[in-house]
C-alpha cells in the first residue's frame, strides 16, 4: 500500500471561512427531487443556502455558545417531520444562518469554541460531506474539501480501490475520517428511526403535501427536538437517549464499522 503523508491541519480557518453553498451536485439532485415533501424528512432550507447542519443535540450546545461567546449563529431548523398526528414539526437537524463564514470563526482565522466540544462537521475537515458508508469505487465526487494542506498530497490516495482508500484515509487523517463516518452512521440511524417510529405508530409524517402548504404549518406549528421527541412518546429514555449520544459522540459506530472492515484493531 502506498505511504500516504500524515495531514497536519495548520488551523489556518479557511475551511470555517465558507460554509455556506457547498452541497454537491448529488445531494442537490436528491433535495430537488425528495426533500419538499415527497418522503417525510423535509428540507426547509434551499440547498443554495445550506450550511454546515448541526444535529439537534450538536445545536443545543451550540446555542449555549452563542449566549457564552455573545455571538448570534442564528440557529434554525434546517430539516425534519412534520408529525399529522401532534401536528407539530419534530427538528432532526439545526443549522447557522449567517454569511458564508461561520460565525464562531474570529479574525484571526481561529474558531471561538475550539477548546470546547464542537460539532462532526467541524472535526471532518479536510474532509468533505459525503456519504462515506456508501462510497463508490470510481466515485468519489466530493470527497476531499478545499484544504491546500491536503491539496499537497492528495493525488497520492488510491481511488481504485475502496478498502485501501479508506486504509489510506485513516492512516492519513484517522479521526477527521471515524467522525464522517459517525456523522453517516447518525444519518442512516435518523432515517430508521421514521420507519421505526411510524411502524409504532408513534408519528404519521406528511407525505405528499404542497410543499409551501407543508412550509406554512411548519412555521405556525410547534417545534420539538427528534430526540426530545423520542423520550416524550416512550420510544426511547432519557437515560438511554444520554447514552445513545455519548456513543455518537466517542465515535463507537465508526470504529465498530472499522473494525468489522479490519481497517483497525
Ligand atoms: S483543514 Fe485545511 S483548510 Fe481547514 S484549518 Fe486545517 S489546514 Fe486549514
Ligand atoms: S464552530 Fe469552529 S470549527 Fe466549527 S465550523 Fe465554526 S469556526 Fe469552524
Amino acid at each position: 500500500m502506498t505511504s500516504i503523508p500524515l495531514f497536519k491541519c495548520c488551523s489556518c480557518g479557511r475551511c470555517c471561512s465558507q460554509i455556506r453553498g457547498f452541497t454537491s451536485e448529488s445531494e442537490r439532485q436528491f433535495i430537488e427531487e425528495y426533500g419538499y415533501g415527497k418522503l417525510p424528512l423535509i428540507q426547509l432550507v434551499p440547498p443554495q443556502e445550506m450550511t454546515f447542519p448541526l444535529w439537534d443535540f450538536e445545536a443545543k450546545r451550540f446555542k449555549e455558545y452563542e449566549k457564552e461567546f455573545n455571538i448570534d449563529a442564528q440557529i434554525k431548523p434546517s430539516r425534519g417531520v412534520f408529525d399529522l398526528n401532534s401536528n407539530r414539526f419534530i427538528v432532526f437537524t439545526y443549522q447557522m444562518n449567517t454569511q458564508d463564514a461561520c460565525p464562531f470563526l474570529e479574525e484571526n482565522g481561529k474558531c471561538i469554541a475550539y477548546k470546547t466540544k464542537r460539532a462532526f462537521i467541524c472535526h471532518l475537515f479536510p474532509l468533505n460531506r459525503s456519504p462515506y458508508l456508501k462510497l463508490e469505487e470510481n466515485n468519489y465526487e466530493g470527497l476531499f474539501g478545499s484544504c491546500h494542506t491536503l491539496d499537497q498530497f492528495k493525488e497520492k490516495f488510491n481511488l481504485n480501490d475502496k478498502k485501501t482508500l479508506i486504509r489510506q484515509l485513516h492512516q492519513s487523517l484517522g479521526d477527521s475520517l471515524l467522525n464522517a463516518i459517525q456523522h453517516d452512521y447518525i444519518m442512516e440511524w435518523s432515517n430508521n428511526i421514521i420507519i421505526e417510529l411510524m411502524k409504532q405508530n408513534k408519528i404519521k409524517p406528511a407525505v405528499n403535501h404542497p410543499y409551501q402548504f407543508l412550509k406554512k404549518r411548519i412555521q405556525n406549528s410547534e417545534h420539538m427536538d427528534l430526540t426530545e421527541f423520542l423520550i416524550e412518546v416512550g420510544f426511547k429514555t432519557r437515560e438511554e437517549i444520554n447514552q445513545l449520544i455519548q456513543n455518537f459522540e466517542t465515535l463507537t459506530q465508526a470504529k465498530e464499522i472499522l473494525r468489522e472492515d479490519k481497517i483497525i484493531i
